[in-house]
């Protein structure tokens, strides 16, 4: 029976560890389209990107965008924040959180003297829209991993936000939860990163907003190198 690894082979996806175990050889001539995939996108400039993921078919969602969702912001920023995948209106219009989860993250970021388009990037985990919102399933984000990947390398955050358990999960590869998460500054690839409530729990869950803005507040201090 074909492997999960095989499935993904098959589909131009071999697992990073796959690629690396071919050793040196393999990053002077891809063995396979997944490699090849992979190299390719680990060499994308800011510029190239987004025309990158809008003409990506490595998942069935390409066949159910409206638009794919690259991200948007400030090419040098230096707070990223990461969510799950694009819903309806960010389908609709290429940009994520511009919903009214997004709007509620914007009005954090305001509160804190940030704004969308200014030493912030926004991305997704996903890059289109899983149909009617359901999660992500675990190919999809093995397909868009090396597009998550190539954005963090590009934007070279000094701090990561994670948006809710599903980006956290994605990001540091854990299954826990956000309350086991949150207050403590984890890394990925040597970057802080901070886990917080996802908006759209926030506008179900107005008492935790609180949280959240503490969480903003720590992520602050990260950054300033005090805390
Ligand atoms: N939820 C997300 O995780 N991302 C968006 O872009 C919108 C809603």
């Amino acid at each position: 029976m074909a492997t999960r690894d095989d499935v993904l082979e098959e589909m131009g996806l071999a697992p990073v560890w796959r690629s690396r175990a071919r050793g040196p050889q393999a990053e002077s001539a891809p063995a396979t389209p997944a490699d090849a995939r992979m190299a390719r996108i680990a060499r994308l400039d800011f510029d190239a990107f987004a025309d990158d993921v809008s003409a990506c078919t490595a998942c069935g969602l390409c066949r159910t965008r409206t638009r794919a969702v690259p991200g948007v912001g400030d090419a040098r920023a230096e707070w990223m924040f990461i969510g799950e995948a694009p819903g309806a209106e960010e389908d609709a219009r290429g940009e994520p959180f511009v919903g009214q989860a997004g709007r509620l993250l914007d009005n954090m970021l305001a509160a804190i003297g940030l704004d969308r388009r200014n030493g912030v990037y926004i991305a997704n985990v996903l890059k289109c829209r899983p149909p009617n919102n359901r999660t992500p399933e675990p190919l999809e984000v093995d397909a868009c991993r090396p597009y998550l990947e190539r954005q963090i390398d590009l934007i070279s955050p000094r701090l990561i936000v994670a948006l809710g358990r599903s980006a956290a999960s994605t990001l540091l590869n854990v299954d826990a939860s956000i309350a086991s998460l949150r207050g403590r500054v984890h890394r990925l690839h040597g970057r802080p990163l901070i886990v917080t409530y996802h908006p759209a729990y926030l506008l179900r869950n107005l008492p935790d907003k609180a949280k959240a803005w503490e969480d903003l507040l720590f992520a602050r201090r990260v950054l300033r190198g005090a805390a």
